[in-house]
């Protein structure tokens, strides 16, 4: 084993050597403009770990973020990236995956341009199964535009667009996922890396849907909901023998809201095939995006010429 600067490289059984990357590896051209103290450094932390520890090099994945300041991750990270619109980036990365199934897709953001802006197509990417990993760092707050209530925001949270405190129910992430077809549902926490790693490791690997909802505490604007908050009350799943096919069971301990909260793997159901590999033209060759267009040169430039 020989180590080349931050790259470990293991001589392998062929002509090519087996180069095992570090987290390090992944590590983007820019650093990370996030407050100190930012839950969002933990997920950044978790997932160039997370494709570290699978084996995988950074032009085998995509990631594709919306708007917001978690959506700024694919900056950070060595890999495709893709900074979409706001609350749209799911269906964006629907688009990369069904183009060329070979990348492994990875969705980031937060919880405003999940489940608020993009609401709508967090409902459909679920009910169509498409194999993404989604990993929405969950701060309950619009962070970005400096402290507004987000769809996750706890009923009666004071903050700057809601002075007297919000009169609105929070959205359940983890029950909507389950409700609405998603095959693996997880909730992480900032704090806990090795527990997200190990979800990030599981969620890029299934084959479908995956959402990992990760409490990421934003330091500045959410003084309610920091990391002493789910310090105290985060209690892991796998710690209490939690059948992760039994969706009932998943969405009774994803309501829990008090001194005990859930973080694990909620639900995961192997039997329901991806929309890609329910799709025969993927099947029939190499990934859409490497196949001949069929069409000249003239004709593909006229058409794109068409698009812009
Ligand atoms: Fe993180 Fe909040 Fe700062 Fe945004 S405003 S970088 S979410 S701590």
């Amino acid at each position: 084993m020989t180590t080349i600067k931050d790259v470990t490289v293991e001589d392998g059984a062929g002509d090519l050597p087996t180069i095992q990357l570090t987290a390090r590896d992944f590590k983007g051209p820019v650093d990370p403009d996030w407050c100190a103290g930012c839950g969002d450094f933990g997920v950044l932390n978790s997932l160039q770990r997370a494709c570290a520890e699978l084996g995988l090099k950074p032009h085998e994945i995509l990631i594709v973020s919306g708007i917001g300041c978690s959506s700024n991750l694919p900056g950070y990270f060595n890999a495709n990236g893709m900074h979409t619109l706001h609350g749209r980036s799911l269906a964006v990365a629907t688009g990369a995956k069904l183009a060329n199934h070979d990348l492994n897709v990875i969705v980031t953001g937060g919880d405003g341009d999940g489940y608020g802006i993009g609401g709508n197509h967090f409902t459909h990417t679920a009910r169509r199964n498409i194999d993404l990993a989604y990993i929405v760092m969950n701060n309950q707050i619009y962070g970005l535009t400096t402290g507004q209530i987000s769809p996750t925001s706890s009923d009666g949270m004071k903050t700057k667009s809601t002075p007297f405190g919000s009169v609105e129910r929070p959205v359940n992430p983890i029950t909507s996922a389950i409700m609405n077809g998603a095959t693996f549902v997880a909730r992480g926490f900032s704090g806990d890396i090795r527990q997200l790693t190990g979800l990030m490791k599981a969620a890029i690997e299934h084959r479908g849907f995956a959402l990992i909802d990760v409490f990421s505490p934003c330091v500045t604007f959410n003084h309610d909901n920091d990391h002493p908050f789910f310090k105290e009350r985060v209690k892991k799943l796998e710690d209490e023998g939690h059948d992760t096919e039994d969706w009932k069971s998943a969405c009774e301990k994803a309501m829990m809201w008090g001194d005990t909260i859930y973080t694990g793997l909620f639900f995961r159901t192997p039997d329901k095939p991806s929309l890609g590999a329910r799709e025969p033209v993927l099947d029939q060759g190499p990934p859409l995006a490497h196949r001949p267009l069929g069409l000249s040169s003239e004709q593909a430039e006229k058409m794109i010429q068409r698009m812009m």
